[in-house]
């Protein structure tokens, strides 16, 4: 943003969450000589997503060494790609080295948001209030778990639960265990369980398609090396090999029909020939949509384990459960002990259920309805010095979301220089900015991979896929500064 000779100004920022992006921005801002800030999280310790997620086999599928901060690598990693628990750890030590206990308040859920008088006035559900020249908004994407509408789901008379709530209390071991779902979570859980559970029945409504992926532990020698010599991880993180993937994968969604898509079709098929010995298993496995469409699930050994004979797959509709088991629309029943639920996140609500009320009393909820929106996933009109990270329509593809939160942040600090220059009060994304961007945005959406018909948590209320639709290079060319035609800044 163009600069003034204002007198520079002292903000009070808070920022709302304290999982990865929260303490992103926590960091950050420590680092930048910020200390007037304060971190409000509903729960008791930092981790988010990786704190709630503790299901057996839950496993990050983007390699260890580039979902890490870029500022603090991690020479400890115990493989490629690392387990929930230990990504877990890892948020937590950055925490402690940062000491950002004493900026954060654990327990307190901001339920209400709003733009009175050029600030921010803030409240928890246990009633603390704030003000604050700015928010940020780091509260995540999938945390609010989808518990699906079967019928007779509570006749169920074992223990049932969603796979973001594991019930570590229950025993698993001699049991048999029904996992419905079959996006990365129920996935990573069959994979977990086989072998483990005296039976594992995997209930499939959609089949998915399965990218073979290698994930070798990191020898002690290779932990040595990479804490003498940070570069090596750097290698790892940066290499040509791992970029030119992920440029070669959001080439292959923005454009269905390109090389780089025939080249995954290719390689997802093969592995479901190749893996699946028995022709009916085989065809019961094989989607009916094309790779990618839902979100390409990355495993190792997923149809290793489905072959076992203690692993059974159910695929089709439920007609609804029964205090024995579940049954299928077909009219078998799969009879279990255990009920897990694989169902995924309502994954439209981002700030919400917080009651966020922008300039003139706009409403997110209106605002949002039907469909989520945001500047590059981070800027919405009406909501002056009000930045989310990792906000709707952002890139959500199989890459590093710690890597799309850090160019947010970069691009968030523009913003927050301009109001600490004094040049402005408040800044604000223009209208007309959104409604261009959405434009293109929904009329490039439509032709990804994303819309080319399956039913997936990309799609928004109105089957427009919503997430980035361009390439990973624009968007960190358009996140790597703000455009002053884009915002208002009120002095
Ligand atoms: P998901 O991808 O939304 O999958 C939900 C599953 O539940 C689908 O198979 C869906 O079937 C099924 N389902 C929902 N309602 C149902 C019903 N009424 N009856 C039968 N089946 C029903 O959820 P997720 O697996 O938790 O994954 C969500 C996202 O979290 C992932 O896409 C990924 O972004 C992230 N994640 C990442 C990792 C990682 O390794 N990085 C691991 C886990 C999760 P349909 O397909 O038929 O709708």
């Amino acid at each position: 943003m163009a600069s003034t000779q204002s007198a520079p100004k002292s903000l009070r920022i808070v920022v709302i969450g304290a999982g990865m992006a929260g303490i992103l921005a926590a960091t950050r801002l420590l680092e930048a000589g910020k200390h007037e800030f304060v971190v409000y999280e509903k729960a008791d310790r930092v981790g988010g997503t990786w704190r709630e997620n503790t299901y057996p086999g839950l496993t990050c599928d983007v390699p260890a060494h580039a979902y890490t901060y870029s500022f603090a690598p991690n020479p400890e990693w115990s493989s490629y790609l690392s387990p929930g628990a230990e990504i877990q750890r890892y948020f937590e030590s950055v925490a402690e080295k940062y000491a950002l206990d004493k900026f954060m308040q654990f327990g307190q859920e901001v339920t209400r948001c709003e733009w009175k008088n050029g600030r921010w006035e803030l409240e928890t559900a246990k009633g603390l209030k704030d003000t604050a020249d700015v928010v940020i908004a780091a509260t995540g994407v999938l945390h609010h778990p989808s518990t699906p509408d079967i019928p007779g789901l509570d006749t169920f008379a074992g223990a049932c639960f969603h796979s973001a709530q594991w019930d570590h209390s229950v025993a698993l071991d001699g049991k048999r265990v029904g996992i419905i779902g079959s996006g990365s979570t129920g996935v990573q859980i069959v994979s977990a369980l086989a072998g483990r559970a005296s039976k594992v029945i995997h209930i499939q409504r959609t089949p998915q398609w399965i990218m073979p992926t290698p994930n070798d532990p990191y020898t002690e020698e290779q932990k040595a090396a990479f804490r003498a010599n940070p570069a090596l991880i750097d290698e790892i993180r940066y290499n040509e090999a791992y970029t030119s993937a992920v440029r070669r994968f959001t080439e292959a969604i923005i454009d269905p029909d390109s090389s780089q898509m025939h080249e995954i079709e290719a390689i997802v098929q093969k592995n479901l020939e190749d893996s699946i010995k028995d022709p009916v298993l085989r065809e019961k496995l094989r989607p009916n949509y094309r790779a990618a469409c839902k979100r390409l699930i990355y495993s190792s050994d997923y149809y290793q384990k489905v072959q076992r004979p203690d692993v059974e797959v159910a695929i089709g509709g439920i007609k609804q459960i029964e205090p024995n088991g579940v049954r299928m629309a077909d009219g078998s029943l799969q009879e279990v002990d255990v009920l897990v639920l694989a169902t995924g996140f309502h994954a439209d609500r981002f700030v919400r259920p917080m009651r966020l009320i922008g300039r003139d009393g706009a409403d997110i909820d209106s605002r949002w309805s039907p469909s989520p929106s945001a500047y590059l996933g981070i800027t919405v009109p009406g909501f002056p010095n009000f930045f989310m990270i990792n906000g709707p329509t952002g890139p959500v593809g199989n890459f590093s979301l710690i890597d799309i939160a850090e160019r947010q942040w970069g691009y968030i600090e523009h913003l927050l220089a301009a109001l600490e220059s004094g040049e402005a009060r408040s800044v604000e994304l223009k209208e007309e900015t959104l409604r261009a961007y959405d434009e293109r945005r929904i009329a490039a959406a439509r032709k990804t991979i994303f819309g080319s018909g399956c039913n997936s948590w990309y799609l928004d209320a109105t089957g427009v896929p919503a997430s980035w639709p361009w390439s990973y290079d624009a968007f960190a060319e358009q996140t790597a500064k703000p455009r002053d035609e884009d915002y208002v800044c009120a002095a």
